[in-house]
């Protein structure tokens, strides 16, 4: 491994080309911007909260527990 040689990585978003010699020069490694990252992030948030269905009451009760 080069010291002199740049690292290029393609940005996952938008796929444009980052190079960078140290990592402290992509401070948003692996996106190019920070508008990449935060449209990473939103997929994933879309991703991980979406519901396939409407919330009920019963989905913030503590679930019953029969006596012993
Ligand atoms: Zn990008």
């Amino acid at each position: 491994m080069k010291d002199s040689a740049p690292n290029v990585v393609d940005c996952p978003i938008c796929s444009r080309e980052i190079c960078f010699k140290r990592f402290t020069d992509a401070p948003y490694f692996p996106f190019c911007s920070r508008k990449c990252k935060l449209v990473d992030l939103g997929r994933w948030f879309n991703e991980e909260y979406s519901l396939d269905r409407e919330l009920e009451v019963s989905d913030f009760e503590e679930p019953d527990f029969e006596d012993s």
